[in-house]
């Protein structure tokens, strides 16, 4: 699996009958060598520089059903909140104060705020801000919501494809189709946002020939940004028995997706550190560049709940901000406070 590694890494691809056999066939050993080709090919890209986004969990009102996520809008026990325009304002200018140069606007799909209402929110954050990047992940809306977004400001929007398989998709995404999923991340390329896909690991019967759908998905797509993270059961979803994603898995995708795309945005997500202590560590050793410390407010933060056990729930943003600026360098990396737009991405 040496020789099929070695092309992962010198030609950033891979078909789908070698990226199957990798996965069925990976142990200690290859995933060590794995690994250690993701962080070479970092370090040629961005370096040992992790980037920092400040997230914004504005609203966890949600009317889709993901059967997966707790703040679903059939979790009558969701105890749900909306920030003001003025506490947005306010986490904003808390977090450009600690050093934030992106923010990340993200909230389940709460028509309250209507494409008006963000619009003046971004307008609002890039009058105060004006050399700050704003990211949005608040979900499908259509062509023209985007174009008129990416007008206002936003540079950049995260819409995880989720999984890249239509039958998985589908079961658990109820009234949702694979299709839609795609149309959007194409409408967000063609309008001209830096793109954020990405996936969970450990679905519910998600298999490696599933993973190899996501990965080639991903290269094909040609996302700026990529999430990627493990599945975690919450306890008032239909998926509450479940068992989730592992470290392991999610490091071994992190890896190959570092190589697939080597100028991708890469976080260790905030998941990844809530099922192991050194979680993030873990992912930024395996490819990632990117983290997002938490700024929403200390009493909304347990409120948006997407999985049990997250991590930073009751901390300051100037805890979190110094507490991973520790761990990233205590890892043997530094933190970039910059805009970090990817390296081949201009405003147009
Ligand atoms: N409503 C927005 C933002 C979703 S929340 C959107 O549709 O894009 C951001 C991400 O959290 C989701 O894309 C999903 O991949 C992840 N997520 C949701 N529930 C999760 C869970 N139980 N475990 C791990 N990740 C989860």
């Amino acid at each position: 699996m040496r020789a099929v590694i070695d092309k992962l890494y010198f030609q950033n691809n891979l078909t789908n009958e070698e990226l199957l056999a990798l996965l069925n066939s990976i142990n200690e050993d290859t995933k060590k060598y794995l690994i250690e080709k993701a962080h070479e090919t970092r370090m040629r890209t961005y370096g040992d520089m992790v980037f920092m986004r400040g997230l914004i969990e504005f609203t966890n009102y949600c009317k889709r059903n993901c059967r997966y996520c707790g703040i679903r809008a059939g979790n009558k026990l969701a105890d749900r909140y909306r920030l003001t325009d003025e506490e947005i304002m306010q986490v904003c200018c808390e977090g450009y104060e600690l050093g934030y140069r992106t923010f990340v606007l993200q909230g389940g799909e709460d028509d309250y705020f209507n494409d008006d209402k963000i619009i003046a929110i971004v307008k609002a954050i890039k009058e105060k801000y004006p050399e700050v990047a704003i990211t949005l992940s608040i979900g499908e809306r259509s062509y023209e919501s985007y174009r008129r977004f990416y007008e206002a400001g936003a540079d950049r929007y995260l819409l995880r494809h989720e999984t890249a398989s239509k039958e998985l998709y589908e079961k658990l995404h109820p009234g949702m189709s694979f299709e839609s999923r795609k149309k959007c991340l194409h409408d967000l390329k063609k309008i001209g946002f830096q793109v954020g896909a990405g996936f969970m690991i450990g679905l519910p019967g998600q298999t490696n020939e599933d993973y190899v759908m996501d990965l080639l998905f991903l290269k094909g797509l040609g996302p700026h940004m990529v999430g990627i993270g493990p599945f975690i059961p919450h306890k008032d979803t239909p998926l509450a028995g479940d068992i989730g994603g592992t470290v392991e898995t999610t490091e071994i995708m992190l890896a190959i997706t570092r190589m697939l795309l080597p100028n991708v945005l890469l976080p260790a997500t905030t998941a990844l550190g809530s099922i192991d202590h050194f979680g993030r560590e873990k992912g930024i050793k395996a490819g990632a560049n990117v983290v997002m410390p938490n700024l929403s407010p200390t009493i909304v933060r347990k409120k948006y709940a997407l999985y049990d056990g997250k991590i930073c729930t009751g901390d300051e943003a100037a805890e979190c901000r110094k507490c991973i600026e520790a761990r990233i360098n205590k890892a043997g990396f530094n933190v970039d406070m910059s805009r970090g737009d990817n390296l081949v991405w201009r405003r147009i």
